[in-house]
């Protein structure tokens, strides 16, 4: 048999993309199943996306790019962030990676070594630790739980902080719980921030356009020079465009650090796509009529759902401020019997449960830290919303 290095023991694979490929896996046997474990809006590219990618491909745009990202690209995402998030960027603080997860991963493999720390606060998407583990460091979880609304817990965060912390990870909007850090818990942060200097700052605000209920995003970079000198602001053309497959991302921080993970992309990617990089240069310089329609979409869902998930009993729910998730809380119905005899002991039963029985995929909380709890997609049709639901609301009724 082969023997694998080490760092593989250290980490668990995606279990967001092992739930789809059960999903797959269940309709080619045949079964109707109804997916709510999608990561990626369920939108096609814009069409001016696929007009310049065509053009693109057509001028024989197909060739290694700069490691850091084209020039055109750095300058769109500079615009970018000057416009919708008031920040100013020099070209040498932008790089652009391989989607916004290949960002991070570069982030940390170029800073964090065997004993570093970095904060995950809890629930946390499920790349962070498992980056932070395969560069070698060490993710140290803080509970930011339910009954706060999930918004971070500044005090415990702080009390977590040592001398080998490297990086403290923000996510607003956020994915499981759809929180987004209100003005109060970041002006918080930023003052915590300053007694702690040598912690650094990523941002995660990937999901910044999939924000309802009038919900504003602001990134943390944004509260003083010397926050934002200690930012990676982390973003990407994935979920606001539906460019999931493109696999475009960027950062934007201290010109020393993005100096450090262009030296080590030249070792690892070469570069993002070129054909990639083209779309997102159109997506980004575009007007953001496409954005608006598909998150008034989005929104729309969102409230559908949020009024058929109210009315089942032993869940409960609060609608998100942002991403397309809901994070709905299933404690209550643990402890109960399945008609098949099976006791409900965790959300991981549950969310067996609910595959095995109605063919309906969620992805238990535990994977994101948080046991007790399941994450729901709203990024479906309306159609599947329906279906959906009305099988989670027949399973809850099920129990005994
Ligand atoms: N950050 C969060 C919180 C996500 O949920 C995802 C995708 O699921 C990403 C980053 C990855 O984005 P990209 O496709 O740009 O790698």
């Amino acid at each position: 048999p082969l023997s694998f290095a080490p760092l593989m023991a250290r980490f668990k694979a995606s279990e967001s993309t092992e739930a789809g490929a059960r999903a797959r896996a269940l309709r080619a046997e045949g079964h109707h199943v109804v997916d709510f474990s999608i990561g990626e809006p369920d939108f096609p590219v814009p069409a001016n996306v696929k007009e310049a990618i065509k053009q693109a491909l057509d001028g024989d745009d197909t060739h290694y790019t700069n490691t850091g990202g084209t020039l055109e690209l750095i300058d769109a995402v500079r615009a970018k962030l000057l416009r919708e998030n008031g920040l100013e960027y020099g070209r040498d603080q932008i790089i652009i990676g391989s989607g916004a997860k290949s960002v991070m991963y570069h982030a940390f493999a170029c800073t964090v070594g065997e004993g570093d720390e970095v904060i995950v606060p809890v629930p946390y998407w499920i790349s962070y630790p498992n980056q932070v583990r395969i560069a070698g460091g060490t993710p140290v979880f803080v509970e930011c739980g339910a009954d706060g609304g999930f918004q971070l817990d500044v005090a415990a965060i702080e009390a977590a902080i040592t001398p080998r912390t490297r990086w403290l990870v923000l996510n607003s909007p956020n994915n499981p719980t759809g929180a987004m850090l209100s003005d109060a818990t970041l002006a918080e942060l930023a003052e915590m921030l300053a007694r702690h200097p040598h912690v650094l700052i990523m941002s995660d605000e990937i999901y910044e356009h999939l924000r309802y209920g009038g919900a504003v995003h602001r990134s943390i970079a944004t509260l003083g020079e010397g926050i934002k000198a200690r930012t990676l602001v982390v973003n990407g053309v994935s979920k606001s465009y539906a460019m999931t497959g493109l696999r475009i991302g960027y950062g934007a921080g201290p010109a020393e650090l993005v100096k450090a993970m262009v030296k080590l992309q030249t070792q690892t990617t070469s570069c993002a796509s070129s054909l990639g990089q083209a779309g997102a240069v159109a997506a980004l310089n575009a007007s953001h009529d496409d954005v608006a329609a598909r998150r008034a979409v989005m929104a729309q869902r969102r409230d559908y759902l949020a009024q058929r998930l109210a009315g089942i009993p032993g869940l409960s729910v609060r609608a998100p401020e942002g991403s397309m998730y809901f994070f709905c809380d299933c404690r209550g119905l643990l402890g109960k019997t399945t008609p098949q005899g099976a006791r409900l002991e965790s959300d991981l039963d549950f969310v067996r449960y609910l595959l095995d029985q109605y063919k309906l995929v969620v992805i238990q909380g535990s994977a994101y830290g948080c046991p007790g709890f399941f994450r729901i997609s709203f990024a479906t049709s309306q159609e599947n919303l329906e279906e959906g639901s009305a099988r989670l609301r027949d399973a809850c009724a099920a129990l005994g």
